[in-house]
């Protein structure tokens, strides 16, 4: 019987992000539970869109008998450079754990594929290296990868199989832990697999990485159609643009039957990919234009503005108030007719603040209070937004999703309000939390009694993965360029450890 351990260890770092990321933030529970070891791995993931579940589950499914030695699962919201000590910790953990298991047909992780700790440049290439001193060369290590991975060639020749997510928004995070353990099986059962491995020599911006639409989608639906066989496959990592780091940007897995036949696959993808070049819809609206098109577009439903670079999912503080501040004044001013054509009602999460949740707590619902909202976190041409507030409703903050992307999850965000901006001329309400959460889910705003849907403007603190929530039935979805510390235009921003050869910048509409 073959036997199998599996771990998991996740994080995508944000090198721009001054706070870092501990061991605490391994630990506790967020939209996904916390540090789990043994047993409670597989008890404590099941029926979750998460790699590790859908790839224990493809075990049971196989028919053969199987056996999987759990040995720890954690991950931590996006964020700084994860901490030395979380780094030796956790992996010290992982390794105890494979070298006390006995003897090993193969391993599984569920890793992201972007971490950066304070001394490392690439946390999983180190980890397998490591990994790989117990193995030898020989034993599978299939690992299954966010989409936003940075892959390094040295991490793609210590693992295999690698599989990684096709959406963005991540539906299949569980299919591609499943896919993962399927490649594992049919190399333990004998099948040879030969990897091919290409870095692409520009950085595609998050909010260009859309896999619904163009050129992504087609570039995506080549995974399918250009295997010539069951016994080949390929993936494409879009990269995760916040990390100054030398692998940083998209890349290309291919495996195949002969090494010819991968690296024919993928350089396929790599000239495809390529193609696309200038071809990204980069585009990208100020607050007050965004406000000012929201209000003067016609149509059915809320038009969606996404906080694109204030999103804790990809490290941001996610207390910005630019978005917030263009609600309260700007946009209409600028209308053709002059004025505004009727009453404006508005909705606006998650915005992290856990003093003004505190209070608001203290205060109660219906009651009035005066208070700084967000703008705490120094970011440049950012600040709190001064104002009053009306506790409309308030919540532990343990709140079940929902959506398809984080189903079977909660929502753990801590003491949280919704609260109503008063003097505005229009009606802002904003769900406020004591922790970082990404907005993408519809029941971060009905938890608290409000439907997005019958609001004219829902601003969502949040990038892409919003949309599976709230795409299908708003008026327009516009991507709003407000502070924040993950920048949307990554050629604005200062890179001084990318590869040589690199371009940023060259991706988007000319
Ligand atoms: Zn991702």
């Amino acid at each position: 019987m073959p036997r199998i351990a599996i771990a998991g260890f996740q994080h995508e770092t944000n090198t721009f992000s001054p706070t870092p990321t501990g061991w605490k933030e391994f630990c506790m529970a967020d939209s996904w539970p916390g540090l789990l070891q043994g047993p409670k791995v597989i008890d404590g993931t099941r029926g979750m869109n998460l790699p590790i579940a859908g790839a224990i589950e493809a075990a049971r499914a196989s028919g053969q008998p199987i056996e999987l030695i759990p040995i720890l699962w954690c991950a931590a919201e996006p964020g700084g450079a994860v901490t030395d000590e979380a780094f030796e910790r956790i992996s010290g953990m992982i390794l105890e754990g494979i070298a006390g298991a006995g003897a090993l047909d193969a391993i599984y992780l569920d890793l992201h594929g972007a971490m950066v700790t304070e001394s490392l440049d690439d946390g999983e290439a180190e980890l397998l290296a490591r990994i790989r001193r117990i193995t030898g060369s020989g034993m599978p290590i299939g690992i299954s990868l966010d989409l936003h991975a940075n892959l390094s060639p040295d991490f793609v020749e210590n693992a295999g199989p690698i599989t990684i997510f096709r959406s963005y928004p991540h539906l299949d995070m569980a299919d591609t832990g499943a896919r993962c353990m399927i490649e594992i099986l049919k190399r333990l059962n004998g099948a040879p697999q030969f990897a091919a491995f290409e870095q692409i020599p520009f950085l595609v911006p998050l909010h260009a990485q859309n896999t619904g639409i163009e050129p992504c989608r087609t570039l995506y639906r080549s995974l399918d159609e250009l295997p010539a066989s069951p016994d080949e496959y390929a993936d494409i990592a879009m990269g995760f643009t916040a990390a100054d780091v030398p692998n940083c940007g998209p890349s290309i897995v291919a495996y195949a039957k002969t090494r010819a036949r991968a690296e024919a696959l993928a350089r396929d993808l790599f000239e495809r990919f390529c193609a696309c070049e200038g071809k990204f819809d980069t585009a990208l609206f100020s607050a007050d234009e965004a406000v000012h098109r929201a209000i003067s577009m016609q149509g059915s439903g809320p038009a969606v503005l996404a906080d694109v670079q204030d999103n804790p999912g990809a490290g941001a503080s996610a207390d910005t108030t630019g978005l917030l501040r263009a609600l309260v004044d700007g946009g209409a001013q600028r209308a053709s007719t002059g004025k505004e054509p009727g009453f404006i009602r508005a909705l606006l999460g998650t915005m992290h603040d856990r003093k003004i949740a505190v209070d608001a707590h203290a205060a109660g619902t219906g009651v009035i209070f005066s208070g700084e909202l967000g703008g705490k976190s120094g970011i440049a041409g950012d600040g709190p937004f001064i104002g009053r507030f009306e506790v409309r409703a308030l919540s532990e903050g343990r709140i079940p999703y929902t959506g398809e992307m984080y189903r079977g999850g909660i929502a753990q965000i801590g003491p949280s309000a919704l609260l109503s901006v008063e003097g505005a001329k229009r009606e802002i309400l904003v769900v406020v939390s004591s922790e970082r959460t990404q907005c993408l889910d519809l029941a971060l705003f009905t938890h608290f009694g409000v439907d997005p849907f019958e609001f004219d403007i829902v601003c969502v603190k949040s990038t892409v993965h919003f949309r599976a929530d709230f795409e299908a039935g708003s008026r327009a979805i516009l991507n709003v360029a407000a502070p924040g510390l993950f920048s949307c235009e990554p050629e604005k921003q200062t890179f001084r450890r990318l590869r040589k050869g690199v371009r940023i910048g060259s991706c988007g509409k000319a």
